[in-house]
């Protein structure tokens, strides 16, 4: 008992020293907050460099794009830990947010460039068209389902994104108002390439689309040349289907 209260006696008596330690200033958690880094932002450069990068896409604007804008704020809560997953992701509706890597290949394939007007059809969740506008002049992008352009729009306006115009028509229309388009990318299988896509598309553009059946579909890149097509097949890809006038009935696609 004795010699461990002189123990603690000698303790206190080293204290006064060790106390100039305290005057040191402890960082403000004002400080903290602004110095730590945003944790989505440490996958983002996961997922670009493992899934993405490593996989042949080196443009570095697409990689640039997909490292900054935040993929988990594109799907439902429920799902947002897979967000930077290898894989697509259910958003509701039966629609799904492309694969990471399927964003990055289609981005580098449709060479975009910073004076470009892009035209999407099949906005989904937003995030390709978030991607597209991180590179891209103006991006306008339509939706089918209006839930999903709502949400998608409310998303894009809150993270800042106001070059992206999200509008819910039926895309295989395209958008006549605001052709021609520098770059076209259809974000759904479709059977054939609607014909007003191909009409809006600018002399010199390129446009990229998901061509089969409903099980796969082989990435076309079309380039419009002052009189003809010129056309190149890439990859196999599984999109849900191109629903409209110039695509699929929906009570063919909607079967349940
Ligand atoms: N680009 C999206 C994923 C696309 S999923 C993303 O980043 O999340 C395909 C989307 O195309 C679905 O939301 C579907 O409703 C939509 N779609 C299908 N047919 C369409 C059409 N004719 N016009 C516009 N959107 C269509």
């Amino acid at each position: 008992m004795t010699s461990a209260s002189s123990g603690r006696a000698r303790h206190f008596a080293r204290r006064p020293r060790l106390s100039l330690l305290y005057s040191i200033p402890v960082p403000s958690p004002t400080f903290r907050r602004v110095s730590a880094l945003d944790p989505s932002e440490e996958a983002r450069a996961a997922m670009v460099e493992r899934l993405v990068a490593s996989r042949g896409v080196d443009d570095e604007r697409v990689l640039a794009a997909m490292r900054e804008v935040p993929r988990h704020r594109f799907v439902p809560e429920a799902v947002a830990g897979k967000a930077y997953g290898d894989h697509s992701l259910p958003i509701g509706y039966g629609q799904t947010i492309s694969q990471p890597y399927v964003v990055g290949r289609m981005t580098q394939l449709l060479a975009v460039e910073p004076h470009h007007r892009v035209l999407e059809i099949g906005c989904g969740s937003g995030y390709q068209a978030a991607v597209l506008g991180r590179i891209a002049r103006m991006v306008f992008t339509l939706e089918r389902l209006s839930a999903l352009a709502r949400r998608a729009s409310s998303l894009l306006k809150d993270l800042g994104y106001d070059n992206v115009s999200v509008k819910s028509l039926d895309g295989t229309y395209g958008f006549a108002a605001n052709a021609p388009y520098d770059r076209i990318l259809v974000a759904a299988g479709a059977l054939e390439v609607p014909r007003p896509l191909l009409d809006q598309l600018a002399v010199g553009g390129r446009m990229i689309v998901p061509v089969g059946d409903e099980k796969v579909q082989r990435l076309r890149v079309i380039k419009k040349r002052r009189d003809h097509f010129g056309q190149e097949e890439k990859d196999d890809v599984t999109f849900v289907p191109l629903i409209g006038r110039f695509g699929r009935a929906a009570e063919d696609a909607e079967k349940p």
